[in-house]
């Protein structure tokens, strides 16, 4: 029996982010982020949380795994489920035992994490179908990470399915865009996300930066946006 786990929400809504963009999910999002990123468009998961909410009805945390279950197949079927957070794998024995759950329904299931805390991610990464990878720059406000750990991170993913974004601003420093280039995989997608502008501090890139941090990549790379921002999905 798994340990329970601390949630924010659980929604249906459809993926904005990387090549899965438009994909129908039903999102569990996760309380408490052990990070604190200039661009994160969702401060209100960093702290552990004592509520939940599915369809507008609140619920306590924690919550055990049939209940948060239970949540996911009132939204009735849909082909994939996402954990995203906060950092999903803070609690990765939760993640685990739900995504395993999950998987019986009939949902493939889709991770988003910061790449950041290998350790975690070794325990949950055999019940994750897509891994999607949100790599941090280390000059980043709010950032700690370290090159080997996000290393170790991606070799978890290697031969599955997977994909990296880096979320790029206008200060973002070329080499280390070239940096995270060239740690991730060649057969992983890498998709530089040009940053919302969630808070003064996020700057987008502008057309020329773009220019030079692709161009720093040294590999083919898509450029995308927050879909879900332009298309005013959740
Ligand atoms: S890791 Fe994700 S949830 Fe945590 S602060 Fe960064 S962007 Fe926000």
């Amino acid at each position: 029996m798994s340990e329970p786990g601390r949630l924010l929400e659980v929604f249906s809504s459809y993926q904005g982010e990387g090549p899965y963009a438009g994909l129908k999910q039903v999102f569990v999002r996760l309380s408490g982020c052990h990070l604190r990123c200039t661009y994160c468009d969702t401060p209100g998961s960093w702290e552990t949380s004592a509520s939940w909410t599915v369809r507008g009805e609140s619920r306590p945390n924690p919550v055990t795994v049939a209940d948060a279950l239970e949540a996911v197949r009132s939204f009735g079927p849909h082909p994939s489920v996402s954990f995203t957070g906060g950092e999903p794998v803070l609690q990765p024995d939760f993640v685990r035992a739900l995504a395993l759950e999950c998987r019986t329904l009939g949902m493939r299931t889709y991770l988003d994490t910061s790449g950041t805390l290998a350790d975690r991610l070794a325990r949950c990464a055999d019940a994750i179908d897509v891994f999607a990878f949100d790599i941090k720059l280390p000059s980043c406000g709010g950032v700690r990470m370290d090159w080997e750990d996000t290393r170790n991170c991606l070799e978890l993913a290697r031969g599955r399915e997977a994909f990296v974004k880096v979320v790029v601003m206008q200060d973002s420093r070329e080499d280390e865009v070239a940096q995270a280039a060239r740690i991730v995989p060649p057969e992983m997608p890498l998709v530089l996300q040009i940053a919302t502008p969630v808070n003064p501090a996020t700057v987008p890139p502008d057309g020329a930066t773009l220019a030079r941090l692709r161009a720093a990549c040294g590999r083919e790379v898509l450029v995308l946006p927050q879909l879900h921002v332009l298309a005013g999905w959740k």
